[in-house]
């Protein structure tokens, strides 16, 4: 039990590092996929702003340049002569809220960018940002500053406010990966104004690109990860199930000697009492003990040859050497014989509906069978033993149902019974003497003859074994 739990919890121990390990990878790989990608588009679009400055000797701002130009020329003549510093401030606003709108609106860098990506069969889904970091209006020498973001006035040069309606619905960016490239930080200086602003690309498909690159490495992980839990799960179920057939070994070879020892000490005893001058001078003592020898060395031989026989089974094929009867009496025969014998204290009821059908059997294996069944109906009981045998034909089979009164077998238990050397959870206490062959042989018997035994039961309420052999 403690080594069971300490192999669980140092394979589970091993499996969380592994997957610790691997997620420490692939978010290695990730990031390094992402900064390649982020640099692969960097360079693709500063690539793109010279191709387009050659060919077009624009930089896509020339049309929002010039209407704010004359936005400019205007307000800066207006906010020259007034006084009223609320006004003053408004028309700033004014015109930062247009200059801001321009720049998103009237732009043909994006459009620009676009073709030339396309051109160069690159990712073209892209969403643009432009960040304004510096406005001044200029009149001669006079200058008003229209908007500083905080960045840009703490002398940090990259992102500062964002101002544009487009491209903002944007996710924020997680700490250390920048999800944006900037593609152009321009800084002019005109007649009527000074404006300072950034322009941003951030990818779409990006995360899906990134995925894609990365699969590979994802795949191996998630593979390697399955097989290590797969393998330790097989492990952990082995050493479960050695372990529980090495105490089914235990408990038979203890169930064994116990089973063997009774007959062989009633026969000592026997031996012993027929050396007593008292009883040899009686005739009917001296035959009586030697009926009680040969009665318990039977029983011995069977028990022997019982283990003997399921060796056996173990290393040859089952040999049946089967016979056409008739099953319906048949079966009369197998319970008559019962009842003479150990079935004597059970109330044997038979009720069957084979179309006087014959069918084909190993006589001796199918009487072997069935008295392993009627047997334990008897044994395992804690009252009069009441047991139903019940015989009807379906499926093409032959059906032989073995219904008890006794003490049942639990859901748990139900499902290991037919297994070699299993008992229920009596295990080797000696109340029901066994040794957990005996269903294990009835499963056998049925499967060589192409059948299947099947069991239903509550515990405390009887058990119900199902033999079905096809015709
Ligand atoms: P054994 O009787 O020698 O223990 P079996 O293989 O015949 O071995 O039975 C396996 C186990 O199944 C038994 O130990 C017993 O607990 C349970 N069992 C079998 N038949 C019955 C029955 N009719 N009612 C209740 N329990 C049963």
């Amino acid at each position: 039990m403690k080594k069971r739990n300490t192999v669980l919890i140092l394979g589970i121990i091993s499996i969380i590092l592994l997957i610790t390990v691997q997620v420490m990878i692939i978010t290695g790989v990730w990031r390094q996929k992402d900064e390649m990608f982020n640099l692969r588009y960097r360079l693709f679009s500063q690539d793109a702003l010279t191709s387009i400055n050659r060919r077009l000797g624009t930089d896509g701002f020339d049309t929002a340049r010039m209407m704010i130009d004359n936005f400019a020329e205007k307000a800066v003549a207006e906010i020259s002569g007034m006084t009223d510093s609320a006004a003053i401030e408004l028309k700033k606003k004014d015109f930062l809220y247009f200059v801001s709108f321009v720049l998103n609106e009237e732009q043909d860098l994006s459009g620009l960018i676009s073709d030339y990506f396309e051109r160069r069969r690159v990712d073209k889904n892209f969403k643009y940002k432009i960040v304004v970091n510096y406005l001044e209006l200029i009149n001669n020498d006079r200058r008003f500053p229209v908007y500083m973001s905080e960045e840009y006035s703490a002398r940090r040069p990259v992102r500062r406010d964002t101002i544009g309606t487009q491209a903002q619905e944007g996710r924020q960016r997680p700490p250390g990966m920048s999800s944006e490239i900037l593609v152009k930080a321009d800084r002019s200086e005109r007649n009527y104004y000074r404006l300072d602003f950034d322009y941003f690309i951030d990818f779409t498909d990006k995360q899906k690109i990134v995925l894609r690159e990365t699969s590979a490495s994802l795949a191996l992980s998630i593979l390697s990860i399955l097989v290590v839990v797969t393998l330790f799960y097989i492990t952990y179920k082995n050493l479960i199930e050695e372990k529980r057939l090495s105490n089914l070994k235990t408990d038979f070879i203890n169930n064994m000697t116990h089973e063997l020892k009774t007959p062989l000490s009633t026969i000592t005893v026997a031996g012993k009492t027929l050396e007593l001058p008292l009883i040899r001078s009686d005739e009917n003592r001296i035959l009586e003990t030697a009926r009680m020898i040969g009665k318990q060395s039977v029983h011995l031989n069977q028990l022997i040859n019982m283990i003997l026989e399921i060796s056996m089974w173990e290393r040859t094929q089952f040999q049946l050497d089967k016979k056409k009867v008739k099953i319906e009496n048949f079966m009369n025969d197998i319970v008559e014989s019962f009842r003479a014998g150990g079935g004597s204290i059970a109330t044997i009821s038979q009720k069957y509906n084979f179309d006087s059908r014959d069918i084909e059997l190993d006589i001796v294996y199918f009487t072997t069978m069935i008295n392993n069944l009627l047997s334990n109906a008897v044994k395992y009981s804690d009252k009069d033993p009441v047991i139903e045998i019940e015989g009807f034909t379906e499926n093409n089979s032959v059906n032989i149902r073995v219904a008890d009164n006794g003490i049942g077998i639990s859901k748990n238990d139900q499902k290991h019974v037919f297994d070699k050397f299993y008992r229920a959870s009596t295990g080797n206490i000696h109340k029901y003497k066994g040794l957990g062959l005996g269903l294990y042989y009835v499963k056998k018997i049925a499967e060589a003859h192409g059948g299947d035994v099947s069991v239903a039961s509550k515990p405390g309420k009887g058990s119900i074994f199902t033999v079905s052999i096809p015709y």
